[in-house]
């Protein structure tokens, strides 16, 4: 099939969510024919939700958010190659090349790549002090900077600009909060829960900026000094976060022919176009049946480790399709938020419980049909509403929105 130096029964591209849990699964199933995962990152495979929360606050070391200890791989007989990036892709010849000039062989490919992120294209958007959230090496140099920081601009408001404004008031830092739309989370959630995200920051000392375009980011010595508007406003600071969302790692992919665009295009069993490639996780771009069908991509551990284990199955021989109702979560402050379903749509949302005690949920409806669930402080309501999505359940406004009724009571 190769003539490779190296060849795996299955090798796995990309070391993150996605890529170890494949190769976890593929154990559990009792598969016994060899694994590698190719990774560019330095580091054993790691949770990535940290790096924004609790990594970055500095309440977690690097060893407590490893997916399995460092043992773990080299005992399953999983190769680990890291600090390893794959340029290319032989469809055909069943290969792939790496940076560093070696091929490797296949018999089954799983891309699991992720994406970058996605950089501002402005004036001095390359200064030292300029930073992303996507990977340890990120954070560690965020982290690094901190104690020369008093300023920070967040420029993005969605979860990972959120959560890293929350962590970084831990650390006693001043915080500019700016977002090009009318509300934070306005991509991923409704009105009531933008409103009560932006009351809580505010709260917390972050100066939230609404409608706000970047014009540039002005440096001194190379290092960062301000942040200015499109209407001309300077904002001094020391540190500029940027968190605007991710460009799918798939380009080797769609060199090699497989069909997508904006990821690496799948079927139910998460088959690219090309013979015997996979590609799960963040990169991968599935019709989802809880967004009507729509080919997306999702940017979850839920659906990272769903799609990794169907992927497993498929290679150990079961059958089975992806149909897993999304999830999510986010903690901000002492905010626990938890997402069931996608609001993307929706024509209604209901809130059930008051906002001002900190414990509420917000249902969404399209159609009469609860689509999703956003959770705060409220997992009773997180737990009870997966079976309104799974379901589609058609159930009234008023009586969701009714507090002393539990969502079990409404569903029986
Ligand atoms: C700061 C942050 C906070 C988050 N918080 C949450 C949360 O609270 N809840 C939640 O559900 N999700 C959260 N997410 C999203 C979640 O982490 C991702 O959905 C998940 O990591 C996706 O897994 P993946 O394996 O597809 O991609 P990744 O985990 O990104 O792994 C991809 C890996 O492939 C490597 N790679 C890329 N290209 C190549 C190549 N050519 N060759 C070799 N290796 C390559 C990358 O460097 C990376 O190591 C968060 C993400 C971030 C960044």
């Amino acid at each position: 099939m190769t003539d490779a130096i190296d060849s795996y029964d299955v090798l796995i591209v990309g070391g993150g969510h996605a890529g170890a849990q494949t190769a976890i699964a593929l154990r559990q199933n009792g598969f016994e024919g060899s694994v590698a995962i190719v990774g560019d990152e330095p580091d054993l495979p790691y949770e990535r939700p940290p790096l924004s929360k609790d990594y970055l606050s500095g309440d977690k070391s690097f060893e407590r958010i490893m997916i399995r200890p460092a043992a773990f791989w080299s005992e399953r007989g999983i190769d680990m190659r890291l600090g390893t990036r794959v340029i290319s892709v032989d469809a055909e010849g069943h290969a792939v090349s790496t940076e560093q000039g070696d091929r490797i062989g296949y018999r089954h490919l799983v891309w699991a790549t992720g994406g970058q992120p996605r950089r501002l294209s402005c004036a001095g958007h390359d200064l030292v002090g300029v930073h992303a959230v996507r990977t340890r090496a990120d954070t560690d140099r965020l982290m690094g900077e901190l104690a020369r920081v008093k300023d920070v601009v967040v420029i993005g408001g969605g979860y990972i600009g959120l959560e890293a404004a929350s962590a970084l008031t831990k650390h006693g830092k001043r915080i500019v909060l700016l977002e090009a739309l009318d509300r934070v989370l306005a991509r991923v959630a409704g009105e009531p829960l933008s409103r009560f995200y932006e009351a809580e920051h505010r709260r917390h000392g972050v100066d939230i900026r609404l409608g706000v375009a970047v014009d540039c980011i002005e440096g001194e010595d190379g290092v960062v000094a301000a942040v200015r508007h499109a209407d001309g406003e300077r904002i001094a600071c020391d540190m500029v976060i940027v968190g605007i969302g991710i460009i799918p790692a798939v380009q080797p992919l769609l060199d090699a022919g497989a069909s997508g665009g904006n990821g690496v295009a799948v079927d139910e069993h998460c088959r690219t176009s090309l013979p015997d490639i996979f590609a799960i996780g963040d990169c991968a771009l599935h019709a989802n049946r809880f967004a009507d069908g729509a080919a997306i991509r999702l940017e979850s551990v839920q659906n990272a480790n769903d799609q990794a284990t169907l992927v497993a199955r498929q290679i150990t021989g079961t059958d089975g399709s992806y149909d897993a109702v999304p999830w999510f979560w986010s903690n901000q402050y002492d905010l626990k938020l938890q997402t069931v379903g996608l609001s993307i749509g929706h024509d209604t949302a209901v809130v059930r419980g008051d906002p001002a005690e900190r414990s509420f949920s917000v249902i969404y409806l399209k159609g009469g049909r609860v689509v999703a669930l956003d959770c705060v402080n409220a997992t009773r309501d997180y737990v009870q509403g997966r079976k309104l999505v799974t379901g589609a359940l058609s159930i009234d406004p008023t009586d969701l929105s009714d507090p002393t009724r539990t969502l079990k009571q409404l569903v029986e």
